[in-house]
């Protein structure tokens, strides 16, 4: 602990409110509660028959890092070598990667210092990698995916949960001892000269730099394409519960449970999760404590909010799991896929905004988190060094950095696999999941923490249809050319 953080301080009760823009859904709103004392108003309401969690009113309280950050001076008149707009996970991390290396940093975030509202799962080996594996508050040995209620695959690969508290004070504590700057207001407009930017912000000020990135997430407006934006969507309903008992192994994390028996009773329900099916996604803490969300993996056009909840309290009404006081919620909605961000542009993109949201899992707090490493080293060459590379051969270096030929191609594969699981229905997606977790350890860890070239890529597609059944070799012919033929096609114009 260094010495300018203090305890958490827990102001009156606020809601974080993230709006997607106009051109997603308009529904995302993330809210995030924590543990009260006054427990009451989340009692389960025994009038409710169907013991429908729904009704249950989680208390919002806000809470916020106590801590001083150092302010940045909005009246000095010389450009500052970076202004990150944004400090959530990619926006910290990429100020203290670049900060490290002695290139001046300025935070701009309407509130720095609250939490981080979204429940973060990661695999153990990816925060190991990032020797960051001291911001994790649970890690379970070993996760299970419920193909069916015939077939669990047991997963010899840790899985986590990350502390946002813990997390957020490391990557504040190491900015702040690097000299990063903080300006506590919303960023509003950014105009470009030869060689600097100015962003306007909504106190007033105007802030110059040399480098403006974009850290904002999913919301940013900040961030231009070229082409038309043909995302898929994960979207979740989850929350962190009190529960009277539940029947998960409390050493194992569920990454996917999409058995279907709930479904007994709801015919309606039953067809259309046939069709764009959900599962449930369940880190069991304790007996009577456990984060629960169901998730639809990836849709489009999304799955209706409401069906997403429907299904969730027909699971847990099935699995015998009485809510009885929600701690947290979160309401999910991920863009995957779709065109990367026009390449290079005045702003850089790091996080939610830039393209490295895996297309197939919507993870990406651990990707995030190393290339916020790669970005550094590529802001650094041209700011940091006597060079001074500025204008556009720094936009063009910074966004071949994060975003060279080679990473592009890779992302192409992921982006074909959520076109594959777009495709696929409940059966289609349980066959597939099958034959996924079967292949080597090697292939299927990376593809999830997007580590594989583009050869191994290719060998993994080979391998899967290996260890495919039959009728997944058949969904694999059928369903699959168009979006290879696509893939194929992005593939040679990246290449040309
Ligand atoms: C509910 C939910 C759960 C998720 N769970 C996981 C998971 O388990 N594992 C995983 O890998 N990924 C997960 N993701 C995906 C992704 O990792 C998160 O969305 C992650 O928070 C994105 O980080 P970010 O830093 O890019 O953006 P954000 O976390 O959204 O942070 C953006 C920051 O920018 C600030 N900001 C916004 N607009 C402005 C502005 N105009 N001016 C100044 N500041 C601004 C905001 O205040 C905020 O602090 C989840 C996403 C959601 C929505």
């Amino acid at each position: 602990m260094g010495t300018l953080f203090r305890p958490f301080s827990t102001p009156p009760a606020t809601k974080t409110t993230h709006f997607l823009q106009s051109s997603t859904p308009s529904f995302t709103i993330l809210e995030t509660h924590f543990r009260s004392s006054r427990t009451t108003s989340c009692r389960i309401q025994s009038s409710n028959k169907f013991g429908d969690f729904l009704d249950l009113k989680p208390e919002t309280k806000a809470e916020f890092l106590d801590f001083d950050l150092p302010c940045f001076n909005p009246s000095r008149r010389s450009p500052v070598d970076v202004v990150i707009i944004g400090t959530g996970p990619a926006g910290l991390r990429l100020a203290e990667q670049v900060s490290r290396y002695g290139v001046e940093v300025c935070c701009v975030d309407p509130s720095p210092l609250s939490m981080w509202p979204n429940n973060y799962g990661v695999w153990f080996d990816e925060f190991e990698r990032l020797k960051l594996e001291n911001c994790l508050d649970k890690i379970w040995p070993m996760t299970c995916v419920y193909i069916d209620d015939h077939k669990t695959k047991y997963l010899d690969r840790p899985y986590c949960r990350v502390s946002r508290k813990k997390l957020k004070t490391e990557l504040l504590q190491r900015c702040v001892s690097n000299g990063v700057k903080f300006h506590k207001t919303k960023a509003w407009k950014i105009e470009h000269k030869e060689f600097e930017s100015l962003l306007q912000c909504e106190d007033g000020n105007e802030l110059k730099a040399s480098l403006v990135v974009d850290a904002s997430g999913f919301a940013s407006t900040f961030i231009e394409y070229d082409k038309h934006r043909n995302h898929g969507y994960q979207i979740a309903h989850g929350i962190l519960a009190e529960v009277d008992g539940h029947p998960y192994d409390l050493d194992k994390m569920v990454l996917m449970d999409w058995r279907d028996t709930h479904m007994g009773n709801e015919p309606y329900l039953r067809s259309c999760n046939s069709k764009l099916p959900t599962f449930l996604y369940a880190m069991p803490f304790d007996s009577n404590l456990i984060f629960l969300e169901e998730t639809s993996l990836v849709s489009r056009p999304v799955l209706s909010y409401t069906e997403v909840k429907k299904r969730m309290v027909a699971r847990l009404r099935h699995l015998g799991i009485k809510v009885r006081r929600i701690i947290e919620d979160e309401k999910c909605l991920i863009p995957m896929g779709g065109p990367l961000p026009r390449i290079p542009q005045s702003v850089m993109a790091i996080g939610g905004n830039s393209g490295v949201v895996h297309p197939s899992t919507g993870y990406m707090v651990a990707r995030t988190m190393g290339l916020a490493s790669v970005l550094a080293d590529s802001i650094v060459e041209c700011l940091g060094s006597t060079r001074m590379v500025r204008g556009k051969p720094l936009y063009l270096r910074v966004w071949n950095g994060l975003w060279p030929i080679e990473r592009r191609c890779e992302r192409e594969f992921y982006s074909f696999g959520m076109e594959t699981l777009l495709k696929l229905d409940l059966n289609g997606t349980r066959r597939f999941f099958d034959a996924f977790f079967d292949l080597d350890p090697h292939y299927w860890h990376g593809f999830l923490s997007s580590r594989l070239s583009c050869g191994e890529l290719a060998l993994l597609s080979l391998s899967l249809f290996g260890h495919a059944s039959a009728p997944s070799r058949f969904d694999i012919l059928t369903k699959c050319p168009v979006p290879l033929v696509r893939m194929m096609g992005n593939l040679a114009l990246e290449a040309i």
